[in-house]
């Protein structure tokens, strides 16, 4: 038995190897998706560098599949490989904080939660996605869209450095001056070079405060509603990040999320009020912290999941009047999934597109469906309405966040990286992990064997 597979077995890990039958096998290998029911031939629960190091090392040697699990939230539950080894770094949970230098260090395996507590603590936070039991590795990894992201760029243009396991078990660093190739790589290249232990995240003085803004409008009277609401974009501040929605019962809501002074973000009030007289109306002061949970429930574990997403450059009237019919077929509109619409613009495209491996800067809207239900019988009725309704959205898409793909295989990745970042991803695959040791994820494959 080789080195990295006897220190597996005989207990020398900081952490746990968890083997089919063992006490937290099936806890550790469920994910977000309820759909998710695979069954890895080990799983390494990660607490040091070493044990990625030893999980990575052991795994070649057995020639075992690698999934990489933070927050389990992959649509698809990528992190949890079929007779594979799956690296668990959930015990690499933690967050330290320098207030003064304004910098938090993230190990691999932390959820937003915890990224969001220790810095806020502080009145001080960085991007960070809407669902506090998210992982920071595959939202960082992938970009990292949040409500600060308007001001202060995404997760991703926050990172400092990262520490990193690469394919061949080794250690590295990376940030603008240490190993730079690389550094570009994992801002948007997603989980294809290695596995990350730490980030080093820049934080910002944000306060403790947010402003949610809220109108519901029946969907009859929505079209103009949308229309007005999308113009107003156009001029926000960037402490404000638009949000549209139509959900159950065809009531379409807009409004907007601002994170700083909510008397500030009061002041965009009566512009709202003139779209129309809203059914309902919500407006309220939350504390960060509580605004960054505030989706928790609905985003919660233990559903079937299914999803889809686009990039919209523009607008146009014809892609408001898709968003609203959610891919309705002949006047049915029962089952539909929800739809939402999230603002980029702002600090995001101030950043130069060459800057990263992440795409799209130039993207006004996020377009996303979501649907979830518990019968595994409407599996594919489910995914055939959110196909439908992201079928409808296509025309007008510029592309996709690679966090938003699903089952879209080599097509989605191409959506996702315009083909001159595409090929520098390759360029990148080949020098960090040619043999594609790293492939369960929205995956660059490597030009070289
Ligand atoms: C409820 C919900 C809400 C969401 N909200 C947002 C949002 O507001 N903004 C946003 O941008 N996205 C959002 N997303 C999308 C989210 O960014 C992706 O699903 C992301 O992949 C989740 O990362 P994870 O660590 O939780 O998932 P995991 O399933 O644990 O990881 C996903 C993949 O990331 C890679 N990975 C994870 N950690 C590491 C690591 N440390 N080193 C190397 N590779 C790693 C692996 O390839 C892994 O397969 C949301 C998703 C869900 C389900």
């Amino acid at each position: 038995m080789t080195t990295a597979t006897t220190n597996c077995t005989r207990g020398r890990l900081d952490g746990q190897l968890l083997v089919p039958g063992r006490a937290g096998y099936d806890e550790a290998r469920t994910v977000w998706n309820a759909m998710v029911d695979r069954r890895p031939r080990m799983i390494i629960r990660c607490a040091s560098v070493g044990d990625v190091v030893t999980a990575v090392r052991t795994a070649r040697e057995l020639d075992l599949e690698i999934g990489v699990r933070c927050g389990g939230h992959s649509a698809l539950g990528l992190a949890v490989p079929d007779d594979g080894l799956m690296i668990d770094l959930t015990p690499m949970g933690g967050v330290r904080v320098d207030p003064v230098r304004r910098r938090a260090w993230v190990q691999g395996g932390a959820l937003l939660g915890a990224l969001d507590r220790a810095s806020q603590q502080h009145g001080l936070a960085t991007t960070a996605g809407n669902v506090s039991h998210t992982g920071v590795g595959g939202l960082t990894l992938g970009g990292g869209m949040g409500w600060l992201a308007r001001q202060y760029g995404l997760a991703c243009d926050n990172v400092v450095s990262f520490e990193m396991v690469t394919a061949d078990g080794n250690v590295v660093r990376t940030s603008r001056t240490e190993n730079p190739d690389l550094f570009w790589g994992l801002r948007g290249g997603g989980g294809n070079f290695g596995v990350v232990t730490e980030f080093e995240f820049r934080l910002h003085p944000v306060g403790t405060l947010a402003l949610v803004a809220e109108y519901t409008f029946p969907l009859e009277r929505a079209l103009p509603v949308l229309r007005t609401w999308r113009d107003l974009n156009a001029q926000a501040p960037r402490q404000a990040t638009f949000t549209a929605s139509v959900e159950r019962g065809d009531l379409v809501t807009v409004g907007f999320v601002w994170v700083g002074d909510p008397e500030q973000g009061r002041r965009l009030l009566p512009a709202m009020r003139a779209l129309g007289r809203p059914v309902t109306e919500r407006v309220f002061v939350s504390s960060y912290v509580e605004l960054q949970r505030r989706d928790d429930t609905v985003g919660r574990h233990a559903l079937r999941r299914y999803s889809k997403g686009h990039y919209l450059r523009q607008l146009p009237d014809k892609a408001i009047e898709a968003f609203l019919m959610r891919g309705t077929v002949d006047g049915h509109r029962e089952n539909l999934p929800g739809v939402g619409l999230q603002a980029y613009g702002g600090a995001i495209s101030d950043i130069a597109d060459q800057d990263t491996a992440f795409s799209h800067r130039d993207t006004l809207f996020e377009w996303g469906t979501g649907a979830s239900w518990t019968d595994p019988a409407e599996d594919q009725a489910r995914k055939a309405a959110a196909r439908h309704c992201a079928a409808a959205l296509e025309p007008f898409a510029s592309g996709v966040y690679v966090n938003a793909l699903s089952d879209e295989g080599a097509e989605g990745v191409r959506r996702a990286y315009p083909p001159g970042k595409l090929a520098r991803l390759v360029a990148l695959k080949n020098a960090y992990d040619p043999h594609n040791v790293f492939h369960l994820n929205h995956n660059i494959q490597p030009d070289r064997p």
